[in-house]
Order: C-alpha cells, then structure tokens, then sequence
C-alpha cells in the first residue's frame, strides 16, 4: 500500500511534467473506484492550467485555477506520465490529457486493481474539501513537536501504535512506518499513548520524521519510473527494521522480532530495543 513517502515521490515524479500545463481533456474508463469519479470532470479541468502539484497527507493534489483534482493511489494505486497515444492496459481506470506548454501532448494515467483509490474535483482551495480540512499537521510541520504531541495524547488510554495512525493527529503514518518510527524511538506499540513522557515524545517526532526521510532518500532513484511508458513504479522494498521481519533476529540486538495481529494490521517490535 502506498505511504507518504511513495505519494511525496510520485508528486515529485509527475510534478514537473505537470506543472504549468494546461488540462485538455479527462478519460474514464471504469468511473467505479473508492468513491465515483465524477461524471464532469472532463469539463470541469478542461482548458484549466496547473497551477503546482502538492500533497496533503496521502492525497495529491493538481491544483488548477479555478479548483483541485484530489486524487489518493487507495492500496494499489499508481499514477504516470505517459505519451498521449500509449494505449491503456487493464486498470488503467482514468486518463487526464495534458499539453505542455512546447504544445506536446500527454496524459497522466491512474491504474488501480483494486479500485480503492480515488479521484474528485473540488471547485476552490483544496484543504476546505470534507477529506482534507480534519487532518492533522504534517509530520514536517514544525507545528508537529513534542508539546504538540504530548498534549494530544494526555489522557488518551489507546495504544500509541494507533493513535500514531490517527490522521487527525498527524498525517501520512500508516502501518508500515508507526512500527518503524516506535522501533527507532525505543517504545512499544502498546504502550498507552498518554503515558508517553515529553522525552518519548520527542524522540518519537525525531523518528518519525527520520524514518519517513529515509524512505523518500531511498525512492528517489525511482523517479524515472513516473515517465516511463512501461515501468509500473514499485512500492518501495526498502529494509525495514522491524516491519515484516516476525521471528528474524533485531538488527541492533539479534533478539528475534516479535509480531500481533489486530484484525488486518500487523505490529512488528523488539522486546529488547522497546522496552517500556
Ligand atoms: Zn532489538
């Protein structure tokens, strides 16, 4: 499933193809994805320039003059730049056709499989959009600090592991990475997030911002993917410390990994690295 370091590459990846076009026409070929792709998008960015590409969380957005295209990559999700007579293959559910301003033609194209991503159209400033105007700070806010997060978390009695994932409190840690930054801060996912010291909530806004820049740094050599007619772009298979790694020894310790299921999510720790 795509995470913010996948959908931050993929905006730096179709941003500069994008940015300053102008939006001819949109194409859907299966409208049925999270929510219905609506029936006028064609209409509503037709002639409309971009004016940048920015991200919100997990949603990008093509900001255009009059509205934003928000669109969010669901679990299976991926977005190119390909020429404007690349036939479609299977899921390549939408087409946005796009003409540079050297009057070149191409399209932004989103294939999806399992039909959770989305695409909507929002007349006006994205961040008033139902979706987007809940979310919390983003984890490179300087609004997201300890104090910040200490005070969030007073008094909350839910696993920090989950109120981590609440997007509400800060935005694009998804499974992968709340298990990975808790490893990198030295505290168990099942730790009640309001016992968390304002040391533990430091060091857990240090890891998590560190874990998600290492994973951008390693997906950057992907970026030739978002232009390439051919090359799906891979979700990043970058090592992890302890996400997937149940039973395989603690590559700081050599204590085996341990692992927990809640309903679909699996949590990964150290019982030696995360103590308390
Ligand atoms: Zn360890």
């Amino acid at each position: 499933m795509p995470e913010l370091p996948e959908v931050e590459t993929t905006r730096r990846g179709i941003a500069p193809a994008l940015t300053g076009a102008t939006f001819r026409q949109a194409t859907i070929r299966q409208p049925r994805l999270r929510w219905a792709v609506p029936a006028d998008l064609s209409s509503q960015i037709a002639n409309q320039k971009v004016v940048c590409v920015a991200r919100r969380g997990k949603y990008l957005l093509l900001v255009l003059e009059h509205g934003s295209v928000i669109l969010h990559l669901g679990m299976s999700g991926s977005l190119r730049v390909v020429p404007d007579n690349e036939p479609p293959q299977p899921h390549d559910h939408v087409d946005l056709q796009f003409e540079a301003s050297d009057g070149r033609c191409q399209i932004l194209r989103l294939r999806d499989p399992r039909r959770f991503g989305a695409i909507l159209w929002h007349t006006g400033p994205a961040h008033a959009h139902p979706l987007l105007s809940g979310l919390g700070p983003e984890p490179f806010d300087p609004a997201f600090d300890a104090d910040y997060l200490r005070e969030r978390l007073r008094g909350r009695r839910t696993a920090i592991k989950s109120a981590l994932m609440d997007q509400g409190l800060v935005v694009g840690v998804g499974n992968i990475y709340a298990s990975e930054a808790l490893f990198h801060a030295g505290i168990r996912p099942s730790r009640a997030a309001g016992r968390l010291s304002r040391t533990d909530c430091q060091r857990l806004v240090t890891a998590v911002q560190q874990t998600l820049e290492a994973a951008m740094a390693a997906g950057g050599s992907t970026l030739r993917d978002f232009t390439q007619a051919d090359g799906a772009p891979g979700y990043f298979q970058h090592a992890h410390q302890v996400y997937g790694r149940d039973g395989a020894p603690c590559q700081r310790c050599g204590t085996p990994i341990r692992h927990r299921r809640h309903g679909q999510r699996s949590t990964f720790w150290c019982p030696v690295c995360q103590p308390r």
